[in-house]
């Protein structure tokens, strides 16, 4: 850690404490030589218990990896990509997992994927939800229509 003014390397903590997610740690720094204070955020790694039992850190990248292709050839912009990378970031940190399993992570993408594209999250749920048949489909999809029916009332008539 060096002082964002002069580089030093000799810098003091003021004052420290929890971030308002839980998964971090602000703290307030003075610089021993030149005097200047200034903040840091220091953000809890996430881990991924992998099926093989080995862990890495979790990376975005990989969850935006694996919901891109469930999008392959439908309207979805890598803005939207970056954005869903986010929010299942967000959700896994705010459910507190120290490792998080591997299909957890798929699980997070399913979402923020629907809210996207409904053919993607089908693909992406016959993968994560492991669907074994038509009728797996055929209910998933009997499910979206019947919620998206409940979200978007009938305008009266007559
Ligand atoms: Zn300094």
């Amino acid at each position: 850690m060096h002082c964002p003014f002069c580089r030093s390397t000799e810098t003091k903590v003021l004052d420290s404490r929890v971030g308002e997610d839980g998964g971090s740690i602000r703290r307030r720094r003075a610089c021993v030589e030149c005097g200047k204070r200034f903040s840091t955020t220091e953000q809890m790694q996430l881990m991924v218990l992998k099926r093989s039992g080995a862990t890495e850190p979790f990376s975005r990248e990989k969850a935006i990896t694996g919901a891109r292709k469930a999008c392959n050839g439908r309207p979805v912009t890598s803005d939207q990509l970056a954005c869903l990378g986010q929010e299942v970031e967000d959700t896994l940190r705010a459910e507190g997992w120290a490792e998080v399993p591997a299909h957890e992570v798929g699980l997070a993408i399913l979402r923020p994927l629907r809210a996207l594209d409904e053919v993607a999250y089908l693909r992406f749920a016959s993968v994560y939800r492991a669907f074994e048949s038509v009728e797996d489909f055929e209910a998933e999809i009997a499910m979206l229509r019947a919620e998206r029916a409940v979200a978007v009332p009938q305008p009266a008539t007559g």
